[in-house]
């Protein structure tokens, strides 16, 4: 049933959760298995870093997506599956824009997503980026969620 797999990765627990489900599904459905980053930091859109972020910056993470893409596509195939990485750039955001158009474009029929990223603010039920991909695309999507995202009542 599900044959193009996006994994949308930015390094957190729950988007390598969501990676492990995503390998599994993927030997059960014989699906190619894509893993996609956004250069993006929210640090730079918080102007911490001042509009825009520099040049040097960009490079940064241009270079730690890479090494995040590459990390997870070799954990994929130690557990046999031979997974293809793709980034594209938006570093203003939002990322989520970004992954929802990437989705539609390749197509993906299935995107395994965290609930929450790098940022895991645990009180919200998900991120904002895994929000957006939710209410916008209309690609099934399944959400994973991180064990430190797990809201404690
Ligand atoms: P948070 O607000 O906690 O950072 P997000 O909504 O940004 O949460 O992240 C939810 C999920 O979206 C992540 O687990 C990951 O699957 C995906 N994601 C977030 N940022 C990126 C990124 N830069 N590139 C690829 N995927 C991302």
């Amino acid at each position: 049933m599900y044959k193009k797999i996006l994994v949308p990765i930015d390094g957190s627990e729950a988007s390598l959760l969501g990676l492990q489900h995503a390998i599994l599904l993927a030997k059960d459905q014989k699906a190619a298995l894509r893993l996609l980053h956004v250069v993006y930091d929210y640090l730079v859109t918080e102007g911490r870093y001042g509009l825009g972020g520099s040049a040097e910056l960009l490079k940064d993470l241009r270079e730690s997506g890479q090494t995040i893409l590459k990390d997870a596509a070799s954990s994929a195939r130690i557990q046999g599956v031979e997974a293809d990485i793709e980034s594209v750039e938006a570093p203003l955001g939002p990322v989520g824009a970004a992954i929802a158009e990437y989705a539609e474009q390749w197509p993906a029929d299935l995107i395994v997503i965290g609930t929450h990223g790098r940022r895991g603010i645990r009180r919200l039920v998900m991120g904002s980026d895994a929000e957006y991909v939710v209410r916008t695309t209309l690609v099934p999507v399944l959400l994973v969620r991180g064990t430190k995202a797990a809201p404690k009542d």
